[in-house]
Order: structure tokens, then sequence, then C-alpha cells
């Protein structure tokens, strides 16, 4: 009877000493614990309940969890109402914070229904969650902030799980392509309606397939609506699997590009094939680009021209600063006249348009100019000019020179008070000459007499050619009449040397007329009719010799 007895007692024993441990175990539990019999009051309470509670545990032992305005407000009293008859709860993770805790805490309430003796009680573990909280809610807000920056971004974002999968798409993908995520459940899917057969699809399927992270695609994706858009795609590969892609709208920036290049050709072309030397230098002159058209009239290679600055082709400093001056004042110049100087030195005369493009701050940075090598033009206007006034044979001023000559020598004599000698002289027999040795003899001879006359004759003077066989002259610093003479003399000793053309000689003789002003008139006509006379008298007379008007005027 003992030992059952003594295994009674011991059992007895061990099952006190069991619910030590179990009662120390809940007493010091991190966690609270409190139990609740059926009419809400609290029965008992474990350390942690009372230091969450902010009571001590013998006072929160004494309360009813009907009359706790907090468990009230938390809804904790129906809970435990509901555990009581037997409901399970979880409730929380929920504000609740003793007065002594000053940080706000975030607990979860878990209630269990425990029957023992037909007497109801509901047991309940109040767990701090607060850090478990604090995290997901950090993580939520993390992931609030990711997904409104995603959301938000100017580019087109994709995501695929490593199954393929589209985890998630942003709004800018879909403003791209025109595909949610219901269209493209996955890359399958997506490479299918997105990417027509050939190039881009190859490509797409390369770079998906062979994990092409970091690399830059341009492709041609295929929107909803059918038309078809330019992008660049980009992706990256995560750890786990998933694969980040970024696409942009490169369709307008592409076309812009196209359009640029076009029309960089289109002005290359006009540049390149412009007759005119077109350049572009710095504000300081160095060059940045010429044309074929530069490096012909300068005559030299681009390479070397590049090399080298637009001061060096100026001429004059002179023109150099009234360039400078002119450009700066105008912001351009207009067909500036200047002379350049080639590269091998020589000088030609130019036409230069220069405008000065300038920055924000209305600083010159660059100059863009077209030079038009006008030397040639030049050349020929200055012929058509001396053309209009010399006579071609002999290039001796013709009669509108002489005409402008006379006039000029009339004024100067009116304010000196001398007189103007005017001279008609015609070649004896030329036509001889003319017959006997042809008409190019006759012109050489023309122009030997010519070259004769000119050298007798003084600088102020005159010699002019009046056609045929004909001369005229002005001499000017006439004071008296014999100075007429001595030129008549003058002007016969020009040929008292026969003159030798193609190894033969010809004796020339002349007929001098000279008539004067004012003595015998004061305009040209008069006095080349004059003079014409006299000379006339001098073929009636023979020939060879010179006269001075001295009649009347018969008409
Ligand atoms: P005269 O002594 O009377 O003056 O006799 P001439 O033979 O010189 O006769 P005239 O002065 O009347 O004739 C001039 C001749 O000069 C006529 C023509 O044959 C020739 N002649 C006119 N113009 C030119 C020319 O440009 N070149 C050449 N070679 N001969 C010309
Ligand atoms: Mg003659």
């Amino acid at each position: 009877m003992e030992a059952p007895s003594q295994g009674k007692v011991k059992k007895k024993k061990n099952l006190n000493g069991e619910l030590e441990v179990l009662l120390s175990v809940i007493e010091n539990a991190p966690f609270g614990v409190f139990v609740v019999k059926d009419d809400g009051m609290i029965e008992y309470a474990n350390e942690a309940m009372a230091k969450i509670s902010g009571v001590s545990a013998e006072k929160f032992k004494n309360l009813n969890v009907y009359e706790l305005v907090h468990f009230k407000e938390m809804g904790l009293d129906l809970k435990i109402r509901g555990a009581l008859e037997g409901k399970e709860f979880v409730l929380g993770p929920i504000p609740y914070t003793s007065y002594f805790e000053k940080k706000r805490r975030y607990r979860k309430f878990t209630g269990i229904p425990l029957k023992s003796g037909g007497v109801k009680r509901a047991i309940v573990f109040v767990e701090d969650v607060t850090d478990l909280k604090e995290k997901e809610e950090k993580y939520k807000k993390e992931r609030e902030t990711f997904f409104s920056f995603f959301e938000n971004l100017p580019v087109g974002i994709i995501v695929t799980d490593e199954s393929g999968k589209v985890e998630y798409l942003n709004r800018e993908f879909t403003n791209i392509t025109g595909y949610t995520a219901e269209d493209i459940p996955d890359v399958k899917t997506f490479l299918n309606v997105a990417f027509r057969e050939g190039e881009d699809k190859e490509k797409i399927a390369d770079f998906w397939e062979n994990r092409r992270s970091g690399e830059m695609v341009d492709l041609k994706i295929v929107c909803k609506n059918g038309t078809e858009k330019e992008v660049e795609l980009k992706g990256e590969y995560l750890e786990d699997g998933r694969v980040v892609s970024v696409i942009r709208d490169v369709t307008g920036f592409k076309m812009m590009e196209r359009e640029l290049i076009e029309s960089e050709r289109r002005f290359r072309s006009i540049f390149e094939t412009s007759r005119d030397a077109i350049y572009i230098t710095t504000k300081d002159g160095w060059f940045i680009d010429v044309n074929t058209a530069f490096c012909e009239m300068f005559g030299e290679k681009k390479e070397e021209i590049m090399k080298r600055n637009a001061k060096d082709a100026y001429v004059s400093k002179e023109d150099k600063i009234r360039l400078k001056t002119a450009i700066e004042r105008n912001g351009f110049v207009k067909d500036f006249e200047m002379r350049l100087k080639k590269m091998n030195g020589e000088i030609i005369d130019c036409l230069l348009t220069v405008t000065g493009i300038r920055d924000e701050q209305n600083r010159i940075v660059e100059y863009h100019g077209i030079i038009r090598d006008v030397t040639e033009k030049k050349k020929a206007e200055e012929k058509i000019r001396y053309m209009a006034f010399h006579d071609m044979l002999t290039g001796l001023p013709n009669r509108s020179l002489f005409a402008d000559r006379l006039s000029i020598a009339m004024a100067h004599a009116r304010r000196t008070n001398e007189m103007v000698a005017v001279m008609m002289l015609d070649i004896d027999r030329f036509k001889d000459i003319n017959d006997l040795h042809g008409h190019d003899l006759g012109d050489l001879v023309l122009k030997e007499v010519a070259e004769r006359l000119r050298n007798a004759v003084r600088r102020t003077d005159t010699i002019a050619r009046m056609g045929g066989d004909e001369f005229m002259g002005v001499f000017t610093n006439i004071k008296k009449i014999e100075d007429v003479a001595t030129v008549g003399e003058k002007i016969l000793r020009v040929f008292s040397t026969p003159i030798a053309v193609r190894d033969m000689v010809f004796p020339v003789t002349v007929s001098v007329g000279f008539s004067i002003y004012p003595k015998h008139g004061v305009d040209l006509d008069s006095l080349l009719r004059k003079a014409d006379l006299a000379m006339y008298e001098v073929k009636q007379s023979g020939r060879n010799g010179f006269k001075i008007y001295d009649q009347e005027d018969p008409s």
C-alpha cells in the first residue's frame, strides 16, 4: 500500500514540480499572458503582462476586462467574450502602449478558450510586435516609394521573374507600347506580339536567352495598335533570376537624327559643290571647316589649311581692321571688297560675306564666311573699261578718252591762262603700204607709228588714234604760237628714220595740222575741224609737214 501511496505522493510531488516549472516559465515569459474568468475578471497575469499594462500584476489581476476602456477601444473586450464562448482569436498588431512606455508599441493578442472544472476561461497571450510592424511598414513604404518611382519614370519598365512571367510593368511602358500586364503575361507572349519575325525578333530573343545584361539593343516594337516604334531596350539580370528591362521610345529622336543627317548631307553637298569658298573659323580665326572651293581658291590641301589661321590670308592691316570693325558693328559684312593672299603668296581680289556667330552672352564665338574670287571678273571689267577708252590695235587712247583729256586740258589752261594745241596727223600714202604688203603689215606700221608718237611727247600730253591712219594729239603748257611750231617739228622728227617691220624698212612721212585753244575754238569739234583743215592744207601742198591753222573758218 505504501508503495502506491508513496508513488502517488511522488507523482503528486512531481506534478507539483512540473506545475512550478510551467508557472515559472509563464511567469518569466517574454510575452504577456493573462487569464480571464467568464465574469470578465482577470484571474492571473504574468510579470510581462504587468509591465505591458503599466500596473502591478496584483493590481491587474483584480480588474475586469469589460471595464477597461482601452480594451474596449481596441475591441479586445468583445474578442475575449468570444474566447470565453469558445472562439479563438488573434487581434493586432494594434497600438497598445502602457503609460510608462515612451515609444508607441504594437502588440498582438491571441486568445484561446480554456475550460476546466466547468469554468470557462480565456487565456490571452500578448506579444510585442512593434519591430515586426515597423519593419513591415518600412518595407511597405519602400515598396510604395519604389512603385511610385517606377510608375513615374519617363522610361518603360518591365520586370519578369525567373520563369519569364511578367511581374510588373510601369505606366510609361504602357504609354509607349499600349500593352498592359494582361496583354503580355509572359516574355514569350511579349516576344510574339510585339516583335516581327526577322532581325528584331532574333535580337530580342538573343537578349533574353543569352541574358545580355547591360547591353543596349535597338529594336522596332509593334505596339498594341499595330504601329511601329523605335525603342532602345536595356536589361539587368538580378541574382534571383528576375529581369528588369528598361525601354526608351527613341522614334522621335531617331527621326530627328535621320532628319539631321539628311539636312547635314544636303548642306554638306551645297557646301562642297559651291563655287564660292566657304569657311568656318573660331573667334580667333582658326579654321574649323573649309569647303573644296576654299582649298582650290587658296591652293592648299584641307589638312594644311586646317593648321592655319584665317589672318594669314590678309594682305593689309588696314583691310583687316576695316573688316573687323564692320563685323563688330553690324554682326556681318556682305560683298566686302578685300584683297587676300593665297598660300603661294599670290594676291586675289575677293568679295567677302562674313557673319559673326554669337553665344548667349552676345560674344562672337565663330565666323562663317563666303569668299568669291573676283580677280578675273575685275580684270574683265578693267579690260572692258580699257577697251571703251582705248584703241585696241595701238593701245592709244581713243576718241572718247581724247575728248576727256582735251576738256581737262582746256579747263586747266583756262585757269592758268595758257593755250592748248590740238593736233591732227595723217600718214602720207599709207594706202600704198597696205596695198603692197598687206593689211597686217600695215597694222604693224601703225603700231610703230603710235609707239614713236607716244614716246615723243611729254607725259602731260596725249596722243590718241582717231581711226585709220589718223592720229590726234593734245599738247598742254603752250604759252605762245612758236611753242606749237616746236611741237610740230618734234613730231616730224619722229619719222626722220624709216620704220623697220619684218626685215623691211618703210620711210614714213606724215601730214600734221594744229589748232589752238582758245584762239581757234573752245570746243572739241571746232578745234578738231580746224586742225584737220590745217592738216588738209599740208596734204595739198605736198605732204610731209605741219601747219598751224591760220585762216578764218570758211563755214
Ligand atoms: P594720203 O597721203 O592722202 O593720206 O594717202 P593715204 O593712202 O594715206 O590715204 P588715206 O589717208 O585717205 O587712207 C588711209 C588708209 O589707211 C585707208 C586704209 O586702207 C588704211 N587703213 C585705215 N585703217 C587701217 C587699219 O586699221 N589698218 C591698216 N593696215 N590700214 C588701215
Ligand atoms: Mg593717210
